[in-house]
């Protein structure tokens, strides 16, 4: 089970949010703004940790890509489980996790 955070392996595909970022929508979330976009199974090239339940997200499998309003840079982005995102405030923060959810 791979534990390392594979984030800064990410290719970085845009850095103005204009290209493929241009679908996100915002969220407001703990007193913060968040966009969020959803990514296709077609789409999941590359396997993320899932800061909600800290389980992969799987190659071709659809999630959603979370990142904050104020991080301008995007390097701080976020891939969840959809259904984690939906349950996030189950979940926990996401960054700083409260309680082990090793069940999928
Ligand atoms: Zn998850």
């Amino acid at each position: 089970m791979p534990r390392h955070n594979r984030r800064s392996s990410e290719p970085e595909r845009t850095s103005s949010f204009g290209g493929v970022f241009g679908g996100a929508v915002v969220v407001e979330w703990r007193g913060e703004p968040w966009r969020v976009m959803p990514i296709t199974g077609a789409a999941a090239a590359k396997e993320y940790r899932c800061p909600g339940c800290d389980q992969v997200v799987r190659v071709r499998q659809g999630h959603v890509v979370v990142w904050s309003e104020y991080d301008r840079t995007g390097e701080d982005r976020r891939h969840w489980h959809t259904g984690c995102w939906a349950a996030r405030d189950r979940r926990g923060p996401g960054i700083q996790r409260s309680g082990r959810a090793p069940r999928r």
